[in-house]
């Protein structure tokens, strides 16, 4: 049995929203509200969601990036929200992060030898400059790139070799977990598909973690072993990937799942079209915050928010479908 290298629960981060004459706190926008999961040493948890439903801050909450509110951490069994600047920075060369836009993060006035290197000296590692040059050299093949990248800008390169630059820095300092945030969202599906490849490659040769996270479930499909579907800040569906794409439980995993493609054009499989957009997180409906989007709406939804039911081990669904309380197990 592989050791849980990451443990989430109940992790909470809200914004304040101001308003009023007076500016005061009027209310909080529930960016996450209330998350929890458990990911194994060499695992990677996918987290699928649309645009705003709190993935990205799921993700930067556990680094730190951003507070928490409330709720637990746990990394190897350390309590992350508790850690004070010191012990917070040793854990950063443990957990790194790769953003969707590279580009945005590499600095363009810098030579992307020196970029990678920064990484490098910022934790220590390598004895002088020569050394980390030549550890560049090496993460630079390892992601795909040639050696002539050392000296060259980051405006040289297009969107996936500025990717491939943005995971060699975050592998740089040989951490256990990298999170990916939407890291090929912006990316042609060609190159999409070869910048999975080298996550998986990377993830092979040298045992990495990984949260990854995208909108769509095709993109999470094939890298991921488990899967977390977000809405409105909290994941309404939680299985092994096995488990979630043969059985689809909850209303908006079955929407989502109905536009991935099939590779098989003659299998004919019915489109749930989602209507309108997904609410606002710091007025959400009331209920199962989904409710005004879904078809099977019964009348306890707006009233009740569901609690997370455990339809086979390790499948949590958020859904009144699901809760015998309701009389409604399907
Ligand atoms: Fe739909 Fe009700 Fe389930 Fe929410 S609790 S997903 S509204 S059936």
């Amino acid at each position: 049995m592989k050791n849980a290298l990451l443990e989430v629960a109940d992790l909470k981060t809200y914004f304040p929203v101001k308003g009023g004459l007076l500016k005061n706190t009027k209310e909080y926008l529930k960016a996450v509200d209330g998350i929890s999961f458990t990911l194994e040493e060499g695992d990677t948890l996918g987290l699928v969601g649309e645009s705003g439903c709190g993935k990205s801050t799921t993700g930067r909450s556990i680094l730190r990036l951003i507070e928490p509110t409330e709720g637990s951490v746990k990394y190897r069994g350390a309590e992350v929200t508790s850690m004070g600047k010191k012990e917070l920075r040793k854990l950063r060369k443990e957990m790194q992060i790769v953003f969707q836009d590279p580009y945005a993060s590499l600095n363009p006035r810098k030579q992307v030898g020196s970029i990678i290197e920064e990484a490098l000296s910022t934790h220590g590692i390598g004895r002088d400059s020569n050394e980390r040059k030549g550890m560049v050299l090496d993460l630079l093949e390892k992601v795909g790139l040639n050696a002539t990248a050392y000296e060259r800008y980051p405006h040289e390169f297009s969107g996936g070799q500025r990717q491939r630059i943005g995971i060699a820095r975050a592998i740089a300092v040989n951490p256990s977990l990298i999170i990916a945030d939407e890291p090929v969202s912006a990316l042609d599906v060609s190159i999409q598909a070869q910048i999975l490849n080298l996550f998986q490659d990377l993830q092979d040769s040298m045992g990495l973690t990984y949260i990854f996270i995208a909108h769509d479930l095709s993109v999470v499909k094939h890298i991921s072993d488990k899967i977390g579907v977000m809405y409105l800040g909290r994941m309404v569906e939680l299985a092994s990937k096995d488990d979630l794409f043969a059985r689809p439980s909850h209303p908006y995993t079955q929407a989502l799942m109905s536009a991935v493609p099939v590779p098989d054009p003659t299998i004919k499989k019915e489109r749930i079209i989602l209507t309108g957009d997904v609410p606002n997180p710091s007025n959400p409906p009331t209920g199962c915050t989904f409710h005004p989007r879904c078809r099977s709406c019964m009348e306890i939804c707006a009233e009740i928010a569901p609690k997370p039911v455990e339809i086979s081990p390790g499948h949590v669904v958020s859904c009144h479908l699901y809760d015998p309380e309701y009389n409604c197990a399907t």
